[in-house]
């Protein structure tokens, strides 16, 4: 069976493109003059100039996403409610996301809900959500998790103990816009851990089983340009910024078909909290003998951006802790599957995951 990808609508890129947002949502303000564009803005701009330069109008919702932690269901539930509640039955003009992975991600979950009965928790999976949600336009401000083109938007289920999608093409964006002037302000070592996202997807989906020709090349192109960033002497300068978003936005297309990395980072998440970037550098970390040529580059761009990963992050934690990160990580069958086979509960046995989680 060959499946029917989707696509991100419009995109549009070039340093300062922030300062066209107004021209690009004439069109959907002309369609429904009345109704209201409810802004998901990421906390860390609540005081700056950024949203000074947004084109809010009185009648407008802004929502500052917490990012402290990612995205759960409850967090996804609580800013649906709010969105639901400021509407009060009316349509939304748009919904518009300034921020990181999460900040995007808050927004695709809550755009599906704002439009389909029930909670969050009821659509994490593979296309289970039955109507499209109002129409997105996502503004990246970190780049490398390919949020902004991917159809998932990713959330943390803690009755569940997992971290899955809403895995939908009404959670894609219906237009992108990338200023690579806006990654500017981030932390060196968050823009690394959030870039290096963009490798993982690529090395994961191209060592994988679960194959697009046409994500393929997306893929290939996306994880020369991350290596290329990474691997030089200034991963923030002008052209590295933008190279990267270029790289975030074709690799999200290939997100979602991972392999060993993301499980094990998932299982991180889940039991200590960890963010998902600095996750997968753990993660992989401990993947050296499944991944070889991944792990030699990888390290050599910790070298080079001179970024340190902290050891012992799991030395002493307690039994139970140990067989709930083998609980998180071994959950995802499908990634797994994708690169070790059916049988890879032969390869990664517990005693095996849990000594990997030591190591890190
Ligand atoms: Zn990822």
């Amino acid at each position: 069976m060959y499946r029917n990808a989707k696509n991100v609508g419009y995109y549009m890129i070039g340093d300062g493109a922030l300062d066209q947002l107004h021209e690009l949502m004439v069109p959907q303000r002309d369609a429904m003059p009345d109704a209201p564009v409810i802004y998901f803005i990421d906390h860390f701009f609540k005081h700056t100039d950024l949203v000074q330069r947004l084109p809010i109008l009185e009648w407008d919702m802004r929502i500052f996403v917490d990012t402290t932690n990612e995205p759960t269901c409850e967090s996804v539930d609580k800013y649906a409610s709010e969105a639901k509640a400021f509407l009060n039955g009316e349509k939304a003009c748009a919904l518009i996301a300034l921020g990181g992975g999460s900040t995007m991600d808050t927004c695709k979950c809550v755009g599906n809900l704002l439009t389909n009965p029930g909670d969050a928790a009821d659509y994490q999976g593979w296309d289970l959500v039955k109507n499209p949600a109002p129409y997105k336009v996502a503004i990246p401000t970190l780049s490398g998790t390919g949020s902004e083109t991917s159809r998932t938007g990713i959330m943390t289920n803690k009755k569940k103990g997992i971290k899955l999608g809403m895995n939908s093409d009404y959670s894609m964006f219906d237009q992108v816009l990338l200023d690579p002037r806006l990654p500017i302000t981030a932390p060196r070592d968050q823009y690394f851990y959030t870039g290096t996202d963009c490798f993982m997807h690529c090395f994961e989906y191209l060592d994988g089983q679960y194959r697009n020709k046409i994500t393929d090349a997306f893929a290939e192109k996306a994880l020369e340009l991350s290596k290329e960033v990474f691997l030089s002497d200034d991963m923030m300068s002008d052209h590295n910024r933008e190279k990267l978003m270029i790289a975030s936005f074709k690799g999200g297309m290939a997100a979602g078909f991972v392999g060993v990395v993301h499980p094990f980072s998932a299982g991180l998440s889940i039991v200590l909290g960890m963010h998902h970037g600095l996750a997968n550098c753990y993660a992989l970390s401990v993947l050296g003998d499944i991944y070889p040529e991944p792990y030699k580059i990888f390290n050599e761009m910790l070298d080079k951006q001179g970024i340190t990963l902290k050891k012992g992050i799991c030395a002493n934690l307690t039994p139970e802790q140990y067989d709930q990160l083998y609980e998180a990580s071994i959950v995802h069958e499908k990634p797994l599957i994708n690169k070790l086979g059916e049988k890879y509960r032969e390869i990664l046995t517990k005693e095996n995951v849990i000594e990997r989680f030591k190591q890190m």
